[in-house]
């Protein structure tokens, strides 16, 4: 789960890491309030929406009075921002966050990822901020310093120096360096965070400032921290995203008109590579789980369905927990209770598969069945081209 930056950077000032003063601004008069309040002669007005590269799609606006911040404001609220990494679509902007500026010396970067592989929490910073990580890694990969936390000691003081050391800071700015990296370790691993990211962190003044903060977090953690969930924005999330995880439901969207409703993360990309080698498009990639009762099959078809671009629906089961008869009472139930008014493709296999087949050629024949995963895909990809041709 992702949060906004001025979220992010309250669960920052409470670990005693430097930030400008800013405030939230709902409304251009609020946004132009907030500026009066902060004081001083210029500002930025900053998009909150869940993406970075905010600055170069002109989410980030410098002002110069009160009536630059409104106008600013005016023009950002209620549009949809498009960044590189919000997709086509962009992202709705409802709030914004004013805040002095500050002069900037020098740009850094400070990222903490969680290493999955080596199960510790990773930092890794650059005296190359500014630009975006990859950019970093790309074209000025020497500049990069690496740290890796032992969870059974935690972040080392050492640690924290040898990064402030290696962003080339020297003097009092090596102890305020070490606060702030010490600082941001300490709440990434008291929220449960998989990714805080400072970039740029600045020198300003002989501070060491956070300009800007991107967090996440584990969603399996969320039920432990209350005061986390309660950050939550929907309005930037994937609708069908949404949908699907409030039923607990493990849902991606994706862009085609192949919906699909599978068993196992494994099998589910397995199938999503099957269609588009047959030539068709996924609309999103859906695993069911083990044990899914017709209840929790219905559920999907009605979180895939939230898709309006869904033409035909591939249910792809290789049941081992899993039992066919269940899964086939689930399309009965969907096609009974959420209706199902598209080509279908039903795909078992495994647990009961004699009873799963027998279910659906008395109580569904409009399904068409498949044995092999491969025949599931040339059904789906053949139903999608004549349902276009009959659309066209
Ligand atoms: P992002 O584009 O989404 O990463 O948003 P940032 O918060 O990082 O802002 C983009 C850029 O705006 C920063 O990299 C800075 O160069 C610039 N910027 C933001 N705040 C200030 C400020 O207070 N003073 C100055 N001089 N530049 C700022
Ligand atoms: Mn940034």
């Amino acid at each position: 789960m992702d949060i906004h930056e001025y979220q992010a950077k309250e669960l920052l000032a409470t670990h005693g890491i430097r930030m400008p003063r800013g405030g939230l601004a709902y409304s251009p008069e609020q946004a132009a309030y907030r500026a009066t309040e902060i004081g001083g002669e210029a500002w930025v007005v900053k998009a909150q929406i869940h993406s970075g590269a905010r600055g170069k799609a002109g989410g980030i606006i410098l002002c110069k009075s009160d009536n630059e911040v409104a106008s600013a404001a005016e023009r950002l609220l209620g549009q949809k921002l498009v960044t590189h990494q919000t997709g086509p679509g962009g992202k709705l902007i409802n709030r914004l966050y004013i805040e002095e500026t500050v002069p900037i010396e020098r740009e850094l970067y400070l990222g903490f990822v969680l290493d999955r592989k080596e199960e510790r929490i990773m930092i890794v910073a650059s005296s190359s901020g500014g630009m975006e990580i990859e950019q970093i890694a790309e074209q000025e990969p020497d500049s990069l310093v690496r740290a890796s936390v032992d969870p059974g000691l935690g972040m080392q003081q050492f640690q924290a120096r040898e990064i402030a050391f290696g962003l080339g800071l020297d003097g009092a700015l090596i102890g305020k360096a070490v606060d702030t990296i010490l600082g941001c370790y300490r709440v990434f691993r008291d929220f449960d965070a998989s990714m805080l990211e400072i970039n740029p962190l600045v020198v300003s003044k002989g501070e060491v400032i956070a300009l800007d903060c991107k967090m996440s977090f584990d969603e399996n953690a969320l039920f432990r921290r209350p005061e986390i969930s309660e950050l939550r924005d929907k309005s930037q999330e994937d609708p069908r995203e949404t949908f699907a995880s409030d039923r607990g439901l493990s849902y991606v969207g994706l862009d085609g008109e192949i919906g699909c409703i599978i068993n196992g993360a494994g099998l589910a990309m397995a199938t999503l590579d099957m269609i588009k080698l047959e030539g068709g498009e996924p609309a999103n990639f859906l695993d069911i789980g083990g044990g899914a009762s017709p209840e929790r099959v219905a559920k999907s078809f009605r979180a895939v369905l939230q898709d309006k671009n869904v033409k035909v629906i591939l249910v792809n089961i290789f049941a081992g927990i899993n039992r066919c008869d269940w899964v086939a009472e689930g399309v009965v139930k969907a096609i009974e209770e959420v209706g199902v008014n598209m080509p279908l493709i039903v795909r078992l296999s495994g647990t009961k598969v004699d009873e799963g087949k027998a279910i659906l050629r008395e109580k569904a024949p409009s399904v068409i069945t498949a044995d092999t995963l491969k025949d599931a895909a040339v059904a789906a990809v053949a139903a999608l081209k004549s349902a276009q041709r009959s659309a066209a």
